[in-house]
């Protein structure tokens, strides 16, 4: 039986509504399904990597609808903008890629359907800059993570983000486990990842003093580290824009017009757009946006996951980023069968595991993050969180960080992954559609792999122009940006230099994170228009501490409404639902 009739009959198998067809080097699938696993479970069998691009899953969940969030304006101050480039997406990929193409003298234009970059996946990760271990040698997402993983040291010092190459653990907890390692390091002599080595329980001491008690050894890899995702993405759109892009905030893609193969205009909610070539970069949606081009070729299938955040004073506890070995059976280890440590150990090293899952993550804040968890939803923009879900995480992670109680817990956020049923990146030129790259499928870890993706979307979009003629340098390029300040990471006599040239830089906002007016001031004169609390937050912070804004955000927002030139009440917390102050009650606004 051929492998497309055993897939036909597996899937059938499932459900007797479901279709299986062969379309254009696709699997598609159609039909209805009264629940969203059937939905996953019949995109997962139809994969085959050799044989097809993707899998188009159409299956319909019963009774379920998307409702995607959209800007509230309606105008047409974008009509008829012809630029060469138009990136859709102002999460990392986007912004990478603006930034990269701005070293060119090119017109590129980037619309963000959110009132800020980073609204996406991109400000609601943990941050760990991965050393892709376990990668398939073969997989896009080797590639662009050992690339990504490279760049940072220099791209941090050059657009001043926080990064710091910690390194990262995976701990065991019993002797047995270390075949794991040694098949591990095996993989990452295959990968050329630099350093990786088994480190015993005293040495693992050595590099994490409050390892647990349980930890018998580590896989240790001195590549890893951790950043900011959020001011990551913030730097990278604001020296785009300082070198000439153009990033439209609330301006959301609606539709296409197309023609032999081209994409000929985009539709958005502030007028059309008619660009030379189309990236798109769009994180959950971007098999919606490749559908509007014609180029679909696989599938989104969201995957939640919810991470929390731990109070500063559990953060010096860990200093690199820890992950319990998938295989651990705390306390129990020793008593598995052989052919279930078999089958564990397979499992644990298999290429195609999804998300990077669960671990404890110290931040360049100086808080430490637990998660997140993997969760497959329908609702690509379902960002919620539940108590079931955090005290799962706060178990779990509390074996693998024994100093963590749940009284510690000041945060909770979660974000949806953007996976293709493949598990691998789509970083790809328009197979069906001659104008457009496609950046899809760009779920963990993509953070750290954005910055290798975006070279290689930027030399294909400039090697596709210079198809009608050259395209020159950008001479002016100017590569460096500089941050908002942070003062809390001053020492006292710098602090005071500052104040003595601006005072606003002694005046606190922010008493939990020592956040001062001088430095929100300073984010609210970003090269991109900063319009909502959030946007503040991924600037400098102010919120973000152990009273999350119940002090300080009366004040942020008197700040941002005098520099907008605005009420109060017209500050929003992210998008346009997100209402902070209805209206005046005796005198005050509530
Ligand atoms: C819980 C979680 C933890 C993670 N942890 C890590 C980690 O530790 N390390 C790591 O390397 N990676 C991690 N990742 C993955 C990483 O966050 C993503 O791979 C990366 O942020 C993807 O960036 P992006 O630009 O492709 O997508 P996004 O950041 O999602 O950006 C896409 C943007 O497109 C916009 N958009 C969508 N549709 C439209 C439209 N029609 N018009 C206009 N705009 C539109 C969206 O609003 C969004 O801002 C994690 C992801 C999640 C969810």
């Amino acid at each position: 039986m051929s492998s497309f009739k055993k897939k036909q009959k597996k899937i059938a198998a499932l459900s007797k509504s479901i279709t299986v067809s062969e379309e254009r080097g696709c699997i598609v699938l159609r039909g209805e399904a009264d629940d969203w696993s059937t939905v996953v479970k019949a995109g997962r069998i139809a994969v085959d990597r050799k044989k097809y691009y993707g899998v188009v899953n159409n299956i319909r969940l019963k009774g379920f609808e998307q409702s995607i969030r959209l800007p509230a304006e309606h105008d047409d101050c974008y009509d008829g903008a012809k630029p060469d480039v138009l990136i859709i997406g102002g999460g990392l990929v986007g912004c990478a890629a603006a930034r990269e193409l701005a070293r060119y003298r090119l017109d590129v234009m980037l619309v963000e359907k959110g009132s800020d970059v980073a609204a996406g996946q991109s400000s609601r990760n943990g941050g760990a800059v991965h050393v892709g271990i376990n990668y398939s040698p073969s997989s896009q997402k080797h590639r662009y993570n050992h690339e990504g993983n490279k760049m940072f040291t220099q791209l941090a010092a050059d657009l001043d983000f926080p990064f710091e190459r910690t390194g990262h653990l995976m701990l065991i907890g019993a002797k047995w486990e270390k075949i794991l390692i040694n098949v591990l390091l095996l993989n990452a002599k295959r990968l050329k990842i630099d350093g990786a080595r088994y480190v015993n329980r005293s040495e693992l001491l050595e590099i994490e003093p409050y390892a647990p008690s349980w930890a018998y050894g580590a896989l240790y890899m001195p590549s890893g580290g951790f950043t900011s995702p959020y001011k990551m993405t913030v730097a990278l759109a604001e020296n785009a824009v300082a070198n000439g892009a153009k990033i439209c905030l609330n301006t959301a893609v609606l539709g296409m017009e197309t023609e032999d193969g081209r994409i000929r205009s985009v539709q958005t909610n502030r007028g059309r757009i008619i660009p030379r070539i189309v990236i798109n970069a769009s994180g959950v949606y971007a098999d919606v946006i490749a559908e509007m081009a014609g180029d679909r070729t696989f599938t989104i299938h969201p995957r939640k996951g919810t991470d929390i955040v731990l109070d500063k004073k559990v953060g010096r506890y860990i200093r690199t980023t820890e992950v319990k070995s998938p295989i651990t059976v705390i306390g129990d280890g020793q008593k598995l069968s052989l052919k279930k440590r078999i089958e564990m150990i397979r499992f644990a090293l298999s290429h195609e595991n999804t998300s990077k899952g669960v671990a404890v993550i110290h931040t360049v804040d100086k808080n430490m993050i637990i998660g997140p968890n993997n969760l497959e939803t329908p609702d690509r923009e379902d960002i919620t969180t539940d108590r079931e879900t955090t005290e799962m995480i706060i178990r779990e992670q509390m074996q693998a960080a024994q100093q963590i109680a749940s009284s510690d817990v000041i945060a909770y956020f979660s974000g949806v992954r953007s996976p293709t049923y493949e598990e691998d990146f789509q970083v790809r030129k328009g197979i069906f559609c001659e104008n457009i790259l496609e950046a899809a499928g760009i779920q963990s870890p993509g953070a750290t792999a954005a910055p290798a993706i975006a070279k290689d979307l930027a030399r294909w979009t400039v090697e596709y122009l210079e198809q009608s003629g050259p395209v020159e340098k950008n001479t002016a390029f100017q590569p460096i940006r500089k941050g908002v300040p942070h003062l809390n990471e001053m020492s006292e006599s710098e602090r005071d230099a500052l104040i003595k040239q601006n005072p606003d830089y002694g005046q606190i906002v922010c008493r939990c994170e020592e956040i001062s007016k001088g430095e929100i001031l300073d984010a609210l004169r970003s090269p991109l228009p900063v319009y909502t609390l959030d946007a503040v937050k991924r600037r400098c912070r102010p919120g973000m501490g152990r009273c999350q804004g119940a002090f300080c955000s009366p004040s942020v927002l008197q700040i941002l409404a005098e520099k907008r030139d605005c009420s109060v009440e017209e500050i929003r917390k992210s998008g346009e639902q997100s209402t902070i102050l209805l209206e005046k009650t005796k005198g005050k606004s509530v």
